[in-house]
């Protein structure tokens, strides 16, 4: 029998590959396999979701859930810094781009998104980067070239008012800059959220003293060396001392691309995460499954298990079958949260709508049947939960399906302890309470044991009241 072991090289060290990574250890594959990691970016892996934090002053190692030492430690060889060219799926090599080749039996590609970036006047310098006070938002240098930049009492544009846009404004914002954010729909988040679930949060974010242009984009980046303002659509202009680029991404798909795997949208893989090419799987934001990508990383953490299952043998019938949708806008203040479809599809789909003008609240559910098929909320997302498990599971709705936009009157007893907690890793409060008999006595237990709380960390005030609640007291350690 042939002992060597595989060699198994994945490439992007983003969100996908750390899960990817835990849960191939927890299936012992160093026994079977050499990892080889190659990242684009330096250091070992982060949280990129609480990259708000550090652009907000932060410690970057705050986010960091593998520091290159844990590599290191078990026998993981991490290129960091280093980023791929192309695989010959021939020869079954890795080409960097700096020109070396490495052996490979089984590739995993997981190298995310890249953000879309409008071409603008001005935007670039004469080397075509993008010019100092014009920034992305999707990684650690990203962040910290951001916060070196911005002073308080600056003005600030941010092009985009989606997730990320408003999240960077609110961060800029709370900072003391003047924040003024731009988007060519005619209402916030239009992905997300309906006309008039827009409107309402667009009037919440003006509350918090940030300034707002709906139906409008940039068109150039004034000022001679330093950005001093931009020019938008309506001929007018905005004083600012630096953009933000927030209008979306798209899946990275250049090292795909340059291997000859089928692409579409993103990488193409089967239900296996498998491409076309053997030995080749893709995960995460690149890779495009039944004619979906996405953008949020719960997918990416179902997939990774999935594929953990399949390459190690410990599940060989395991399949990946579609993620549901289910975002929030994590920025302090201000509550919004949508899943599935905003508006009716077919003439039978019923919508329940609930608006508290004066408390600046909006709910809507959208149904088919007694099945949900989409739900948002703005200013009060306190039916959320209830909703999210609805969504997810496919549970009935309650026969009056308003009382689903009323938390806590459609669960009760048991389908309350079999709701979803925290809502990235899936897990529900019968687990969270099956951890906290078991011993785990402060909310760090119980991400630990659980992974509760370990991908957005919106959950962890939950986490602390399950543990109030349930934790025998004399074990009880409350710190959040
Ligand atoms: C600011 C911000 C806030 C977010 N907030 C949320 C949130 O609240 N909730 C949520 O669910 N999701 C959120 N997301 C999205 C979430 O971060 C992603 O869904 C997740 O990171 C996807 O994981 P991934 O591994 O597919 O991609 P990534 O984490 O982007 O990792 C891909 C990695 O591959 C590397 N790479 C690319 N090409 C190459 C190459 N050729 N060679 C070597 N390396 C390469 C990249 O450098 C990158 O490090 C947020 C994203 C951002 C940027």
């Amino acid at each position: 029998m042939n002992t060597r072991k595989k060699r198994l090289a994945i490439v992007g060290n983003g969100m996908a590959t750390c899960r990817l990574l835990d849960e191939l250890l927890q299936r012992g594959a160093l026994h079977r396999y050499e990892v080889e990691i190659f990242g684009g970016e330096r250091g070992g892996a982060y949280n990129r979701i609480l990259l708000s934090k550090v652009l907000g002053g932060d410690d970057p190692d705050a986010i960091v859930t593998k520091p290159p030492a844990w590599y290191a430690a078990r026998g993981v060889t991490l290129h960091d810094g280093v980023s791929v060219r192309r695989l010959d799926t021939t020869a079954k090599l890795v080409e960097t781009a700096d020109g070396t080749h490495h052996r490979y039996d089984v590739a995993v590609l997981a190298t995310g998104s890249q953000p879309l970036v409008p071409p603008l006047d001005g935007m670039t310098t004469d080397d075509g980067e993008l010019r100092p006070g014009v920034f992305i938002y999707r990684t650690m240098e990203d962040c910290l070239k951001m916060r070196a930049h911005a002073r308080a009492g600056d003005n600030a544009v941010v092009l985009g008012g989606g997730l990320l846009g408003l999240e960077a404004a609110k961060v800029l914002s709370d900072g003391g800059l003047h924040v003024t954010v731009v988007h060519a729909a005619r209402t916030l988040m239009n992905a997300q959220l309906d006309e008039l679930g827009g409107e309402m949060l667009e009037r919440q974010i003006e509350s918090h003293g940030i300034f707002v242009r709906t139906g409008r984009t940039v068109e150039a980046v004034l000022g001679a060396d330093a950005v001093d303002g931009v020019r938008l659509d309506d001929d007018k202009t905005l004083a600012a001392d630096m953009l933000v680029l927030a209008c979306g991404v798209r899946p990275q798909v250049e090292v795909a691309r340059a291997s000859g795997l089928p692409i579409n949208k993103g990488i193409v893989v089967n239900d296996t995460l498998a491409t076309e090419v053997p030995g080749v799987y893709a995960i995460g934001e690149c890779a495009e499954h039944g004619g979906r990508t996405y953008g949020i990383v719960s997918p990416a953490w179902e997939q990774a298990a999935i594929l953990a299952d399949v390459l190690t043998g410990a599940n060989p019938q395991a399949r990946y079958r579609g993620s549901k949708v289910y975002t929030r806008l994590k920025v302090a203040g201000i509550d919004v949260a949508s899943m599935g479809r905003i508006d009716p599809e077919l003439d039978s789909d019923e919508v329940i709508q609930v608006v508290e003008t004066r408390r600046g609240a909006y709910r809507k559910l959208v149904a088919r049947g007694r099945t949900l098929v989409g739900a948002m909320l703005v200013g009060n997302t306190a039916a959320a939960a209830n909703l999210v498990q609805l969504f997810d599971r496919g549970d009935l709705l309650p026969e009056d399906p308003l009382e689903a936009l009323c938390p806590g009157a459609s669960l009760g007893g048991d389908a309350r302890a079999d709701r979803t907690v925290c809502n990235c890793n899936k897990v529900s409060e019968a687990s969270l309470r099956e951890a906290i008999s078991c011993g785990a006595a402060s909310v760090e237990a119980l991400c630990l044991a659980t992974r509760a709380g370990t991908g957005c960390g919106s959950c962890k005030t939950e986490l602390a009241q399950l543990l109030a609640r349930h934790a025998p007291a004399a074990k009880r350690v409350v710190a959040a």
